[in-house]
């Protein structure tokens, strides 16, 4: 006997609709009273505005429903449209269905992967232009269902994130490239880079496996399951490495302010 669903709390309800794919499903174990319930208090969302090109907090505005079905939910489609709390022209909108005893989301805009891909623009300035890309390609494809290969693209931007750092290194006079060739394993080659790689990254070195394994071992859902996971653990790697450039900028502007008012001074 299959365990009893459970009903979705509010909470959960947010999180279907700022981050479920398309056709993905929300139970609604007690059918009508399920999704009143749900519909009485829509949550608030935290979503990436894209006419604001910034995270922001959009508020429930309106849905299309005057009238509940009497009976049983059968094809029962509404809409439910949220304003972005810093002007209420920017809107999101979802298109969503309950039947029997579940609710799907059948249509959504701004589309889920433009709104995370317009998120990750600002990885811009530490990704090249074809690994920003091909992040967003991941981003595009977990959206639509392709589980393995969203995870192919995330494992490229990687594995790139690591070849950059070797590539630095190897050009220092204290690099030891015959050692660093003796390591035939990532997670060696992660802690022989320690120092030089996001902290992040070190401390999650077994996440490339996890990766991988996900390719090769997991099924479709499964692997699209992950997928939010470990997009999570590169962008956690990217945010560092933002950090980082941010405080170097910051750095060098307050280094030339002081000269340029040492310069003043002496004038
Ligand atoms: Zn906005």
């Amino acid at each position: 006997m299959s365990a009893p669903l459970v009903e979705p709390t509010r909470d959960e309800f947010r999180k279907f609709l700022e981050e479920a794919a398309l056709y993905d499903k929300l139970p609604l174990p007690k059918g009508m009273s399920s999704l009143m319930r749900l519909l009485n208090q829509p949550p608030p969302l935290d979503a990436y505005c894209d006419v604001c090109e910034r995270p922001s907090t959009f508020g429930f505005h309106s849905n299309s429903v005057s009238v509940y079905p009497a009976g049983e939910l059968e094809n029962f489609y509404f809409d439910m449209t949220y304003k972005c709390s810093r002007d209420g022209d920017h809107v999101m909108g979802f298109y969503l269905r309950a039947h029997g005893v579940e609710l799907r989301k059948i249509g959504q805009y701004p589309a889920l992967a433009d709104i995370v891909a317009a998120g990750l623009s600002d990885y811009r300035k530490v990704l090249s232009k074809e690994h920003l890309s091909g992040l967003k390609k991941a981003v595009g494809l977990a959206a639509h269902g392709v589980g393995a290969g969203s995870l192919v693209y995330l494992r490229r931007v990687f594995e790139a994130l690591i070849k950059e750092t070797i590539d630095l290194a190897s050009v220092e006079p204290t690099w030891d490239q015959a050692a660093f060739d003796q390591l035939r394993y990532l997670d060696k080659k992660i802690e022989f880079l320690k120092d030089r790689l996001p902290g992040f990254l070190v401390e999650n070195k077994h996440f490339y496996g996890l990766m991988s394994a996900g390719i090769h071992n997991l099924s479709e859902q499964e692997c699209l399951h992950l997928f939010p996971i470990a997009l999570d653990g590169i962008c956690a790697i990217l945010d560092q490495k933002v950090d980082v450039q941010k405080s170097r900028e910051r750095e060098e502007s307050a280094k030339a302010n002081i000269n340029a008012l040492a310069h003043l001074i002496k004038a």
